[in-house]
């Protein structure tokens, strides 16, 4: 199954991914990861990146596109894949529709009031893209990942600023897309305020897994 999670910054994307691909038995594609890795790397990509992520504004599409076709052309890809994270704008889920057939998107919806929340407590782990909470999913050890035992940071773009103008950037362009795959018969939309565990109960319910 090839699945989209969409949903507002902070919704949750990441975390319901991680947990799918255990019970999918298929990999999660984060282009934000992708990203932040090259970053760290001091890739050419990064280095194009960079400015765009640091003020909240999207990648240009010409750059995620030409990294989500890679990735997806790589063996692990061939039952099936997550993504989270893309497509955020139009031009990309047409390109996605031209190599690709999504069997579904699920929506995660969450008010901009909790987003703040969310944001505010997120931690992340640069070496494997583990994501926790300080209230909601902390790690066993403080500021520890519990994955990989690197130190885990605030992600440069989780200031209060930056995520304003990540959450106007969703509104403006990545929110039609719920549009676009409703016109295609292929939304799923369910609740994201309600914890991590009922998030998952929901999407394997909309998706028809087992939990
Ligand atoms: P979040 O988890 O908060 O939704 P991501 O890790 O998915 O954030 O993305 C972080 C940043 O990386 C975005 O604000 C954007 O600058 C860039 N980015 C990630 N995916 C895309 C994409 N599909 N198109 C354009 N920019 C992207
Ligand atoms: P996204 O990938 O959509 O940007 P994340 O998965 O990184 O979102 O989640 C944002 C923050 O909120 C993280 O700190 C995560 O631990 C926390 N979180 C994720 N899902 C939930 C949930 N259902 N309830 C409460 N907190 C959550
Ligand atoms: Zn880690």
């Amino acid at each position: 199954m090839n699945l989209i999670l969409l949903g507002a910054p902070g919704a949750g994307k990441g975390t319901l991914a991680a947990i799918l691909i255990e019970k999918m038995g298929v990999p999660s594609i984060s282009t934000g990861n992708i990203l932040r890795e090259a970053i760290k790397n001091g890739t050419d990509l990064g280095r194009k990146a960079k400015a765009f992520m640091d003020e909240g504004k999207l990648v240009p599409d010409e750059l995620v596109i030409g990294l989500l076709k890679a990735r997806v052309a790589e063996p692990d890809c061939s039952k099936g894949y997550i993504l989270d994270g893309f497509p955020r704008t139009i031009p990309q889920a047409e390109e996605l529709d031209r190599i690709a057939k999504i069997d579904c998107a699920l929506s995660l919806e969450v008010p901009d009031e909790v987003i703040a929340q969310r944001m505010s407590g997120r931690r992340v782990c640069l070496k494997c893209g583990a994501t926790y909470h300080i209230e909601n999913f902390p790690p066993k050890a403080e500021g520890i990942c519990d994955a990989c035992g690197d130190p885990i940071v605030i992600r440069a773009d989780d200031k209060p600023e930056v995520v304003q103008s990540r959450l106007a950037t969703y509104h403006e362009t990545t929110e039609p897309l719920v549009g676009y795959y409703r016109a295609q018969g292929k939304l799923k939309a369910i609740d994201g305020t309600q914890g991590i565990e009922n998030t998952v109960k929901f999407a394997a319910e909309a998706l028809g897994i087992e939990v």
